[in-house]
Parts: structure tokens; sequence; C-alpha cells
């Protein structure tokens, strides 16, 4: 491989948010002004925006995405829904955050196969991995598309599960009925890394939820379990969100619906456009309920396609190249057989799709993999 710097870059964040600058700028310094840098009136106001953008009645930011989905599974414990010990259902082929916050929470994680196509976990294996201590089902909307949550939802509530989903990848992706990703189940955690459809310009998450019992809860645990200043109800955190980047992040978040369309359309492109059967594009049902967070592919063989890309100078990134199975951290789960979560990290490898992308490089995108 060479070192060579590719003309599209995999994600020009810098680009992107430069439309914010002038925005920025004038956030910055009512920001500095304010005196107020953590719990002021920044965070409450795209708490509230968020919260009506998600359609459910409670926001609450936290530190980051993962922060978001081990206080809602640890507000749980605390309410007495789950035990320590107790199972939750969670995608083999999910990013790790989803895995670690299970084993933070003291709860044991249950890895389960996706679905090959839309690299989604699904009924079936969700139902066979069933056990008398199953409590929660966890499903991550990956790569910016949502699981199928009639199905998960009905299943627990036959079974009286929780469920919980990790939308980091999927702000804004809407079901046919036009209800969005922080609004589907019980609680959803969203993260704000600089590079997800709603980005930071550093570390940030959120949990949605209706429920007023879990939403004081969460409160609660990632302010050091205070119940009024300074008393402490529960062993808690310290997981806040941030002043400035809620202020940031509000002037982003009118933007998000947009940004998501335009998304969708550069996917339509690919979709349309990219015929080479050495490419397996990845399955989508033409709805608002993708927002791809990532145009993922696969090819048998990848480390030769890599090359390609770089001589032809085109980003690309792999989501991900190790299962979490197979992490040294995860060790106790190597004994999983999951050959469909292999085959996936073998084969997967995304390109460029983002809201900084001229047409021009679209297209070139586009013959480029036509060429392979
Ligand atoms: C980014 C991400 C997280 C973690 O978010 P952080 O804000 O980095 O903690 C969790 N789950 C998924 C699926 C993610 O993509």
């Amino acid at each position: 491989m060479t070192d060579k710097k590719p003309s599209i870059p995999f994600l020009d964040l810098k680009k992107i948010n430069k439309s914010y600058k002038q925005k920025s700028n004038a956030i910055f310094s009512s920001f500095l002004d304010s005196g107020i840098y953590i719990k002021g009136n920044s965070v409450e106001k795209f708490e509230n925006a968020f919260a009506t953008f998600c359609g459910v009645k409670y926001c609450i930011g936290t530190g980051n995405g993962l922060d978001a989905l081990t206080l809602i599974l640890k507000g749980y414990v605390e309410l007495g829904k789950i035990n320590i010990g107790d199972e939750v259902i969670v995608a083999a082929n999910t990013y790790i955050a989803t895995i670690l916050s299970v084993i933070h929470a003291g709860l044991k994680p249950i890895l389960i196969e996706p679905n090959e196509e839309t690299f989604n976990i699904g009924i079936d294996h969700i139902k066979k991995s069933i056990s008398p201590r199953t409590k929660v089902i966890l499903p991550t909307h990956l790569y910016g598309q949502l699981a199928p949550m009639k199905d998960i939802n009905a299943l627990a509530k036959e079974k009286g599960f929780l469920v919980i989903s990790d939308a980091a990848q999927a702000h804004g992706a809407k079901d046919k009925h036009g209800n969005t990703s922080g609004s589907l189940c019980d609680a959803s955690a969203f993260s704000f890394y600089p590079t997800k459809n709603l980005g930071a310009l550093g570390d940030g998450g959120a949990i949605t939820t209706n429920n007023e019992d879990l939403a004081e809860i969460v409160r609660s645990l990632g302010n050091y379990g205070t119940s009024s200043k300074y008393e402490n109800e529960y062993i808690g955190f310290n997981s806040r969100l941030d002043e400035i980047q809620a202020a940031f992040l509000f002037e982003k978040l009118l933007h998000l619906d947009g940004d998501n369309i335009k998304r969708r359309n550069i996917a339509k492109l690919y979709i349309s456009c990219i015929k080479n059967d050495k490419i397996k594009l990845p399955s989508w049902d033409g709805s608002d309920a993708h927002v791809f967070h990532l145009f993922v592919v696969r090819v048998k063989n990848r480390k030769h396609f890599c090359d390609y890309l770089t001589n032809s100078g085109i980003g690309y990134l792999i989501h991900y190249p190790i299962p979490p199975h197979r992490q040294k951290a995860l060790a106790e789960f190597s004994y999983y057989c999951l050959p469909i979560t292999e085959r996936i990290h073998e084969e997967v490898i995304s390109i460029p799709l983002n809201i900084g992308l001229k047409d021009s490089e679209i297209e070139e995108i586009i013959k480029t993999l036509n060429d392979y």
C-alpha cells in the first residue's frame, strides 16, 4: 500500500463544520461571556429540541454514547427492573461500545448473529437465544438503518423484556409511520461523536425516553447520583453534556433532516449506478428507515480492493475489522461460534458517503467502483 493521501477523503469534517463557522464564533463568544460552562441553558435548550425532534417526552444529555447506554442499563437496575447478571441480547457485529455498556452495568451480553442482508439483528436469532435470565433486547441500528423494531417490540411485550436501542448511528431515521429512532422502544442512546450524522466538536451523547422514572434516574446517575444539590441518592457518575457542545448541536440539529436527505440521495445514486458483480451493495428498501451513517459494501478480496481504492485516491474505512468476540478485551466470549459475523467483518468496507461530497466526487467514486 502507498501512503498517498486520498484525493477524496473518507470524511472531511473540517469542510462539513466550516458552514457553522460564523454561528460557532457567536456561540463561543456568548458561552465564554456567560460564565456558566456546565449545566446551563444551552444543555436544557438542546435537550428540549432533541426530545421534540425524536418525538419523546424526555432527553437527557450525557458525556458520550457509551455512557448513554450504560446509564440506561444502570438506571433500570436501580429501578429494580433488571438485576445484576441478567442477560441482554445484542448484535455480535455491533460496535464494541454496545457490548461494553452491558458489561459496565454488571449484566451479561448474549451475542447473536445479524441478518446477513441488513447487518441488523432479526427476530429468529433473538428467539433462539432467549433464556430464563433474558431481560433486555438491545438492538443497534447499525450503519444508520433501523433494526426491525416492530417485531422486536412485539416479542418483548409478549415476554416482558425491555427494549433499549443503540441509536448512535441513526439520528433521525424514521419508520413508516414517521416515528424516529429515538422513540421506538423503552429508551434509546445517542452519540454525538464528531463523525456521527449529528456530530459535536468533541464528545457528547444523549438518552431519549418516554419513561419519567427512567429519565429522572439517569439524570441523577449522570450527575453523581444527586437528588438535589449535595444530596446523593445513588452511586453515580460524572457524565454530562457540555454547554458548548449542546449549543453547537442545537444549531446542527436544525439541519439534520436535510442532511439525512442528502445522504439518502447519494446512497440512491450509488445503488443505481454502481454495477459490479465483485461489489455487493447494501440492501435498503428506499424508505426513511436508513440515514446512511455509513455506506458499507462487501467484497471477497478486501485487501485487493483496499489497495485499488488507495491507488485510485479514494478514502475508505472498515467498520469493523475485528468482531467484538475476537477482541482481546472480550476474550471470555471467544468461545462463541459466529460464522455470519466473522464473514461480515472479513468482507465489509465503507466508501465515502457524507454531505461534504461534491457531485464530481460522487461521480468519480461510482466510476472507480465500476472500473474495479
Ligand atoms: C459511536 C458509537 C457508540 C459510542 O459512542 P461514543 O460517543 O463514542 O461513546 C456506540 N455505539 C455505536 C453503534 C456507535 O457507532
